[in-house]
Parts: structure tokens; C-alpha cells; sequence
């Protein structure tokens, strides 16, 4: 089979870290998570005190953040100027802060490129909000995964109290993905939504196994 490039875009909790690391196997493809690129920038905001609304100051930090992806031991890595990141970027105060500077042109500029020549040897599952509209326009197939709200706060409270010592409450973890939904929807670049030549599965009902036999079959078509 040709190598293709296959984008999965869709909300917070819609299940499209699972499914594409998944599929992902399937097909012998990388994976990339653009997601934790964000995550990573909003993390170094964060350790240098700067308000994510301030562009000159994120346009400097992005000048001299140096991201990168390594396999260690069979799992993906994120760098961040040479110090790993992984464990740190995915706190509920990351998250949000992640969710405020993914609105801002100058973030969003800085990965574009950063996120394209990830996906240029093809051969990749790209997740992210935008992979099918913006960054990866002509990938080869694309997917829009959602859910109802309320199963993906479910999804996200689960796994967010398995993750950590202290359990979070679970109307602050809806709270927080209603908050998210409508930042990346509303945002004037590159919001939420399903290019118009993408596949939309709805995994409400569906297991991780039954979405990535659904996009196989999309895939062979
Ligand atoms: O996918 P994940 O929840 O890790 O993404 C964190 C945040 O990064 C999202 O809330 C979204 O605001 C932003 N993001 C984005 N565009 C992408 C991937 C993530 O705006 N391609």
C-alpha cells in the first residue's frame, strides 16, 4: 500500500490519542501528537511567568524553544530544549494554559512549520484540532472523531483519576472541557471543525477497537 498521511482531528476526550496511537500500530505508521506540542509551549510560558496573552513575549520564547520527539525505550518522548518534558505537560493547569496560547497567530505560526516537516515523510497518523484544515490541507485521509460532552468528561475524568494521587472532581473536569470546547471552537485562527472532505465518526457508542476498524476500512477504500 502506498504510505499515506492520515490526520485525525476532533475535541478534548473524543478518544483521538487512543485511536491513532492505535491505528497508528495497525499500519506500522508514526504517530504524532500535536496536542503536546502546544502543551509544551504553554509549559515554558508557564516557567517563565509569561501571560498568554502577551505575543511579543511568546513570540521570543518560541524563537528559542527547541521541540523535539524521541523514541525511548519504544515510547515517544517530547523535548523541550533538551530536558523531557513528557511527565509535565499534561496537568489540568497546562491543559487550560495549552487551550490560551494555541489561540494566539504567533504560537500557531511557529508549530505550522514545526508540524509540517513532521509529516512530511508521510507514512504518519497526525492528531490534532486543525491537521485536516490547516496544516496538513491535501493529507490523504482524514478523520473528524467526536463524542457528546458529557462521555468525553467521563472519558477525561477517568483517566485524569487514574493518573493522579489526588482525584479530581468530575464537575470541574466538564467544567473545564466545556471551557476548552468553546476556546478552540470560537478562536479566529484555525478553530475546531472538520474539513469538509473529512470522514466524522462519532465514538459515543463505539469502542477504540470498532473506530479503528471503521477507519481501516476507510483507509482500504
Ligand atoms: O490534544 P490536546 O488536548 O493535548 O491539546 C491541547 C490543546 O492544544 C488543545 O486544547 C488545543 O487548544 C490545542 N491544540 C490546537 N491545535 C492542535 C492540537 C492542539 O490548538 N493541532
Amino acid at each position: 500500500m502506498k504510505e499515506l498521511l492520515i490526520t485525525i482531528d476532533g475535541p478534548a476526550g473524543a478518544g483521538k490519542t487512543t485511536v491513532s496511537r492505535a491505528l497508528a500500530d495497525r499500519l506500522g505508521y508514526r504517530y504524532i501528537d500535536t496536542g503536546a506540542l502546544y502543551r509544551a509551549v504553554a509549559l515554558a510560558a508557564k516557567s517563565r511567568q509569561i501571560d498568554p496573552g502577551d505575543d511579543a513575549a511568546l513570540q521570543q520564547l518560541c524563537s528559542e524553544l527547541n521541540l523535539e520527539f524521541r523514541e525511548i525505550n519504544g515510547e515517544q518522548r517530547l523535548f523541550s530544549n533538551g530536558q523531557d518534558v513528557t511527565d509535565y505537560i499534561r496537568t489540568p493547569e497546562v491543559t487550560m494554559l495549552a487551550s490560551a496560547v494555541s489561540a494566539r497567530p504567533v504560537v500557531r505560526d511557529y508549530l505550522l512549520g514545526l508540524q509540517r516537516s513532521l509529516g512530511a515523510r508521510k507514512a504518519a497518523v497526525v492528531e490534532g484540532r486543525d491537521m485536516g484544515t490547516v496544516v496538513f490541507p491535501d493529507a490523504d485521509v482524514k478523520f473528524f472523531l467526536s463524542a457528546s460532552t458529557e462521555a468525553r468528561a467521563l472519558r477525561r475524568y477517568e483517566e485524569l483519576r487514574q493518573k493522579s494521587k489526588i482525584a479530581p472532581r468530575r464537575e470541574d473536569v466538564e467544567r473545564d472541557m466545556r471551557q476548552r470546547d468553546k476556546n478552540d471552537s470560537s478562536r479566529k485562527v484555525a478553530p475546531l471543525k472538520a474539513a469538509e472532505d473529512a470522514i466524522v465518526i462519532d465514538s459515543t457508542q463505539l469502542t477504540v477497537d470498532a473506530v479503528v476498524d471503521l477507519m481501516v476500512t476507510h483507509i482500504l477504500k
